[in-house]
C-alpha cells in the first residue's frame, strides 16, 4: 500500500524551514524509520537514462530501469536532459512506488548547458572569480529549465600533467587559484538556497588525485605521497566541503593500492570524518565493479561491500550495490548502519533541493522554452571569453591590429572551425554552433577589408566519433600550396592551429603534445612569405609549441572558447578587450618535461654554478616551461613599484600586511592579475620554490596607479607538516609579488609561535 508521506505536486504543504536542522533530521528519520531494506538501497542506486552502456543508444524506457524506478528502487538518474523526460520518470515515481521518494536528475554541467562557456581551463585563465562563479550560474539556470537539479561538476583535480585529457575540466595547476574556482563554481551552482528552482546540488570531483595518473594516461594508477595528497589535491576538495557543497564524486584511479572508491580513509576518514562534511558520495561511473578489474574485488558483491564500508554512498551504474548490498547486510557482512548513513545523506540533498515539497520543480515547460541559449546568456559567453584568452606574446607589438587593415588572411584547420571551439564535455551544445575565428574576423572589420581564407591542412582524417579513437592527420599537407598562395599576398596571416575538441576530455590523453606534423609544416611555409603572423592557438591542454613559438611574432591563446570563440577572439585581436588572462597552467617546452609546475622543490642540485655535469638538468632542454603559470601580456605595461610589509615578522594571532603599487605605463586601459607568492625556506618537509598564497585582479586607466595590498597570517602559511596536521612553522619566508610566477619583487618575513 503507498503512503503518502509529502505531498507530490506544487501545493507547498510540506514546506519545511531549511535553516531548522532538527526538522530537517527528524524528517530524514522518520521517513528512514519506514523505509524497507530495498528501498534504502534502492536510493543508492544511480542510472543512466539515454544510452546503456554496453550498446548504441536506447530508449529510458528500458524495461528494468521502469521496473526499478515503480518499484522505488531508484535513487537518481543521469543523462535525462529534457522536462519530458525528467517528467515521464519522476512520474513513474510518484505514481507508482510505495514511498515517494523523488530522483535526483545528474548531468555533466562542465562548461555549460546549451549556451557554452570556456572549457574550465580556459575560463580560469580569466583568474575573474566573479565571472567564473557567474557562467556556473547560467549553466545551473539553463540545467535546470531542462528538468536536471545535480551537476556532475565543477572538476576541481589538480593537474601538472598536460597529457591528461582531462586538464582541460579543472582549473590547472595550484591548489590555490584551484580552490577560489572551484569554490565559485559551487557557489554559482548552488547559490545561496538550494531549494531554488534555478540552482542545483553541485558535485566536486573526481576524489582524489585523479589528475596524477601516472605517464598522464586517463585512469591510470597514482602513488602520490601523503604529503603531496594533502598539500597538492586535497585543498580544493577542502575548500568545496567547507563551501558546501552538496555532493562529491568518487574517482576512477587507486591511490596509492586502494582503489579511490573503495578507499575508507579518503571518504569515511578525511572527508565524512576529519573535515565533517555531511553531503553525499557518488561513485564514478561503475567505478564500484571496476574495483574488480583493479583486482581489489573479486566480484560486485564483494566490490559493494568494500565501497559502502569505505564510504561511498551511490552506485553510479555499476550495478554492485543493487547486486550485494540486501546479502551482504543480511549476513552480516555490512552493518545497516552504514546503508541508513548513506541513505540519510542522500534524502537530505534531495530534501535541501525541496524535491519532496515539489517533485517536479524541475518540470517547468515554459522555462525549457525560454531560459536557454538566451541571447544575454551568449552575451555573457563572450564576455567570459574574451577573458579567458592569454596574450602568449606580442613581439613588436603586432597586436591589436587595425579594423582598416587592408587585408588578412585567416589561414589553418581551426580558423573556420564551428565545432572545436565547443570543447569537449560540451553538454547539450548543437554541434558547429560556435562562431568561428573567420567568421568573428569578417564581422570586426571594416567592409573593405580583404579577408582570404585557406585551411591549409586538416586536423583530422574523418568524422570525430568519441568512443572511437581519434583519426589524427598526420601526413596530408596537400592544402598548403593553397595557404601560402593566399598568405604572400596578405597584410597579415592570422594562423589557427593546435587541437580540436576531442583530443582533450576524458579518455583523450596523449603522449604527444606538440602541433601536428602537418600543422608545424604549414606554420614553416607561411612563415617563409610572411613574416607577420598571429599565431590563435585553440586546445585544450597546455601545448609545447616551442618551435612556433620561438618564430611567431604574436601568439594568442584561445583555448576551447564556447558559443561565441570567434567574437570573443576578434575582440582581442582587434583590440576592443585588452588581453588580461593569465595562464592557470605552465606550457612545457617539450613533453619530455611533463610534470612542469611553477610550484616545485629544489632538488639538491638545483643549478650549476660552477659549470658542473652533475646537476638536475636534461642534456637536451631547458629546465624552464615555454610559458610559466601566471603569465600573460596586455596591450600596455605594467609597473610594479613600492614593494612594502608592514613589519618583518609576526607571530600566532597576529599577521602583516604586504602592499605594492602597480601603475599602467602604458597607452590604454587594462587590466592585471597582481599575484602574491609566499616561499617557506626551511620546513618539517622540503618546500615549494614558491606558492600562490593571494591575487588581485586590477583595473587602471593609462597613468594611473594602484596599491594592492595582501594580509599575511598564520593561516596563509599552514600547511600539512610532518606532525600530519595543518600548522604554521617558525622560521623564514620569501614573499614575491608581480603579474606573473617568474616576473617578481622580493621581500620577507619571519614567523614565531
Ligand atoms: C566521468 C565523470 C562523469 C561521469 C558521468 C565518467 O566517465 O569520469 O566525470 O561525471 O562519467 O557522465
Amino acid at each position: 500500500s503507498s503512503i503518502n508521506l509529502f505531498s507530490q505536486n506544487s501545493t507547498k504543504t510540506n514546506l519545511i524551514p531549511m535553516n531548522n536542522k532538527n526538522i530537517v533530521e527528524n524528517k530524514i528519520d522518520s521517513l528512514l524509520s519506514i523505509m524497507t531494506l530495498k528501498e534504502k538501497i534502492g536510493q543508492l542506486v544511480l542510472y543512466n537514462g539515454s544510452w546503456d552502456v554496453t550498446g548504441p543508444p536506447s530508449d529510458v524506457g528500458n524495461k528494468e530501469k521502469y521496473e526499478k524506478l515503480k518499484n522505488g528502487e531508484v535513487g537518481a538518474m543521469l543523462n535525462v536532459t529534457s522536462v519530458s523526460g525528467a517528467r515521464e520518470l519522476q512520474s513513474l515515481v510518484m505514481d507508482h512506488s510505495r514511498l515517494k521518494i523523488p530522483l535526483l536528475f545528474g548531468y555533466d554541467v562542465i562548461h555549460g548547458f546549451k549556451t557554452i562557456f570556456p572549457i574550465p581551463l580556459g575560463e580560469s585563465a580569466s583568474w575573474d572569480i566573479e565571472a567564473i562563479e557567474k557562467s556556473s550560474s547560467i549553466a545551473a539556470k539553463e540545467a535546470t529549465a531542462s528538468g536536471i537539479n545535480w551537476a556532475f561538476g565543477p572538476m576541481v583535480d589538480i593537474s601538472r600533467d598536460a597529457r591528461w585529457g582531462r586538464i582541460m575540466e579543472g582549473a590547472g595547476e595550484d591548489p590555490f587559484l584551484g580552490s577560489k574556482i572551484a569554490v565559485a563554481r559551487i557557489q554559482g551552482f548552488q547559490g545561496n538556497d538550494l531549494s531554488d528552482n534555478k540552482t542545483l546540488a553541485a558535485c566536486a570531483k573526481h576524489f582524489a588525485a585523479y589528475g596524477f595518473a601516472e605517464g598522464g594516461r586517463d585512469y591510470n594508477t597514482v602513488s602520490i605521497g601523503e604529503y603531496e595528497l594533502y598539500n597538492t589535491v586535497l585543498p580544493p576538495f577542502k575548500a568545496t566541503a567547507k563551501a558546501g557543497v552538496a555532493t562529491m564524486m568518487s574517482a576512477f584511479n587507486e591511490v596509492d593500492g586502494i582503489p579511490a572508491t573503495g578507499h575508507k580513509k579518503l571518504q569515511r576518514e578525511i572527508l565524512k570524518k576529519d573535515w565533517n562534511w555531511d553531503g553525499f558520495i557518488v561513485s564514478d561511473w561503475a567505478s564500484i565493479a571496476e574495483m574488480i578489474y583493479h583486482g581489489y574485488a573479486k566480484d560486485k558483491i564483494h566490490a559493494a561491500e568494500r565501497a559502502i564500508i569505505a564510504g561511498n554512498d551511490m552506485d553510479m551504474e555499476g550495478r554492485a550495490y543493487e547486486a550485494g548490498l540486501e546479502k551482504l547486510v543480511k549476513e552480516g557482512k555490512v552493518d545497516e548502519k552504514l546503508i541508513d548513513d548513506a541513505v540519510k545523506r542522500i534524502l537530505k540533498v534531495k530534501l535541501d533541493l525541496g524535491l519532496f515539497d515539489d517533485p517536479f520543480k524541475y518540470c517547468d515547460e515554459t522555462r525549457e522554452k525560454k531560459d536557454i541559449y538566451t541571447k544575454e546568456n551568449l552575451e555573457f559567453s563572450r564576455n567570459v571569453a574574451k577573458k579567458s584568452i592569454v596574450l602568449l606574446k606580442n613581439d613588436k607589438d603586432i597586436l591589436p591590429l587595425k579594423k582598416d587593415i587592408q587585408s588578412i588572411a585567416v589561414i589553418g584547420p581551426l580558423a573556420d572551425d564551428k565545432d572545436t571551439p565547443i570543447g569537449s564535455w560540451r553538454g547539450m551544445a548543437t554541434a558547429n554552433s560556435a562562431v568561428s575565428l573567420l567568421e568573428g574576423i569578417k564581422a570586426k572589420v571594416d567592409k573593405n577589408v580583404k579577408v582570404s581564407h585557406a585551411q591549409g591542412v586538416k586536423l583530422g582524417k574523418d568524422e570525430r566519433n568519441f568512443i572511437k579513437e581519434l583519426a589524427i592527420n598526420r601526413e596530408d599537407t596537400s592544402g598548403i600550396t593553397e595557404a601560402v598562395d593566399i598568405a604572400k599576398s596578405a597584410g597579415l596571416v592570422v594562423l589557427a592551429i593546435g587541437e580540436e575538441a576531442f583530443q582533450s576530455g576524458e579518455a583523450r590523453s596523449q603522449a604527444d603534445i606538440e602541433l601536428t606534423i602537418p600543422q608545424q609544416k604549414l606554420f614553416e611555409a607561411i612563415y617563409e612569405v610572411n613574416k607577420n603572423i598571429v599565431v590563435v592557438l585553440m586546445n585544450g591542454r597546455p601545448m609545447a609549441i616551442t618551435h612556433v613559438a620561438e618564430k611567431a611574432p604574436a601568439i594568442v591563446e584561445a583555448w576551447h572558447l564556447g558559443s561565441e570563440s570567434g567574437n570573443a577572439i576578434a575582440d582581442v585581436l582587434f583590440g576592443d578587450y585588452n588581453p588580461s588572462g593569465k595562464l592557470p597552467v605552465s606550457f612545457p617546452r617539450s613533453v619530455g618535461q611533463v610534470p612542469i609546475y611553477y610550484n616545485a622543490k629544489n632538488t639538491g642540485r638545483p643549478s650549476n654554478p660552477e659549470g658542473l655535469v652533475f646537476w638536475s638538468h636534461y642534456t637536451d632542454e631547458k629546465n624552464e616551461p615555454l610559458f610559466p603559470f601566471g603569465h600573460g601580456l596586455s596591450y600596455t605595461t605594467f609597473d610594479y613599484k613600492d614593494l612594502k610589509i608592514s613589519s618583518s615578522s609576526f607571530s600566532s594571532g597576529g599577521n602583516i600586511n604586504v602592499s605594492i603599487t602597480v601603475t599602467n605605463t602604458g597607452k590604454r586601459k587594462g587590466k592585471e592579475v597582481v599575484q602574491l607568492y609566499i616561499r617557506d625556506l626551511i620546513g618539517s618537509l622540503t618546500r615549494p620554490v614558491k606558492e600562490l598564497k593571494g591575487f588581485e585582479l586590477i583595473e587602471l586607466e593609462p597613468g594611473k596607479s594602484k596599491t594592492v595590498s595582501f594580509i599575511i597570517n598564520e593561516e596563509t602559511i599552514q600547511f600539512y607538516t610532518v606532525n600530519r596536521k595543518w600548522e604554521a612553522e617558525p622560521g623564514e619566508f620569501k614573499v614575491f609579488i608581480g603579474g606573473s610566477s617568474n616576473t617578481l619583487l622580493e621581500t620577507g618575513f619571519s614567523f614565531e609561535k
